[in-house]
């Protein structure tokens, strides 16, 4: 006789027998959490992934929170078949190297916790820098900021998060990193001062409308970008990446129109690559910017360009 349960059992099954995790979920099927855990740190290590042990500890609070990894390796009870299965299937996806960011769908930036998808860079550490340099040469109570391929709002969101008198418009040309960094905003609580437009970098904006351009555009070499790891090169949008032959397109393109964007004495800060601080720099100056400097990361390497809309600086 079979009854209702016998269906919810026969339903869970076949559910299980689909995933395509299958192969993780059997393999920890009975085993306990702290095998689970080494086994899923010597998986990550030999898919070629750095950082295992962190990564395995992220997806394990990940998938037994409200309860810590700590907490749950002291009581078992904690572990349900469910957060095993879920955790396979967290995995499961991060072997085949998808991004964690995007396997967990967020991602700490600057203080935020930020949503990712497909359609955005993960917000990196090395961008933190663009937002320091602009808090450290920007003290005005007020400020209206732009910034250029907004993408998940990391920037635009970050800085409006330190200066509560300051607004920002967001500009991308992927609709779909719209809806993310519209959601961000929101999740920030930021989305009463943070606007966003689908747009060709500052195409059609109002002219001597901004006091701080900001913009980490698109900066590869197109030939290097096949050349990266696969979380960067198969999972990350090549939009948001590649800048063409010489890896300049973006920035050629963006300082056509950034002199007459910016308000007198305004202020335009780009993220660079390691190795652009003299190619980007000499096309800032060639637009015309003053003040033009070169400022590193925290790990030495050229990171951020600046210039300013006037003589005066
Ligand atoms: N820093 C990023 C990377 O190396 C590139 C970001 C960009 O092109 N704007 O993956």
């Amino acid at each position: 006789m079979t009854g209702p349960f016998d269906k919810m059992v026969g339903d869970a099954r076949a559910q299980f027998d689909a995933a395509p995790s299958k192969p993780l979920r059997e393999a920890w099927q009975g085993m306990g959490l702290a095998d689970i855990r080494s086994d899923l740190v010597r998986r990550l290590g030999e898919a070629g992934i750095d950082e295992a042990a962190v990564e395995a500890r992220h997806m394990l609070n990940h998938v037994l929170a409200p309860a810590t990894l700590a907490e749950a390796l002291a009581d078992p009870a904690l572990v349900s078949w469910q957060r095993v299965a879920h955790l396979a299937d967290l995995a499961w996806e991060r072997l085949q190297r998808k991004p964690l960011s995007q396997v967990l769908g967020s991602q700490p930036f600057w203080t935020l916790d930020l949503a990712v998808t497909p359609d955005v860079l993960t917000p990196r550490a090395d961008t933190e820098t663009l937002v320091e340099v602009v808090l450290s040469r920007c003290e005005g109570q007020e400020a209206r900021m732009l910034d250029l391929g907004t993408g998940s709002g990391a920037i635009l969101l970050a800085l409006l998060s330190e200066r509560p008198g300051w607004t920002g418009l967001g500009v991308d040309l992927s609709g779909e990193a719209l809806t993310v960094a519209r959601g961000n905003a929101e999740r920030c609580g930021l989305a009463n001062r943070a606007a966003f437009v689908r747009g060709r970098w500052s195409a059609g904006l109002e002219r001597a409308a901004f006091d701080i351009v900001i913009s980490n555009p698109p900066y590869i070499v197109s030939d290097v970008l096949a050349g990266l790891e696969p979380e960067v090169r198969e999972h990350e949008p090549a939009l948001a990446l590649d800048g063409g032959a010489d890896g300049l397109d973006a920035y050629r393109d963006i300082l056509r129109d950034v002199p007459e964007i910016l308000k007198r004495n305004g202020m335009l800060a780009f993220e660079i690559g390691y190795d652009q601080g003299v190619s980007v720099s000499d096309l800032v100056r060639a637009a015309g910017l003053s003040g033009v400097a070169v400022i590193r990361d925290l790990s030495g390497q050229d990171r951020v360009v600046i210039g300013y809309n006037g003589e005066n600086r």
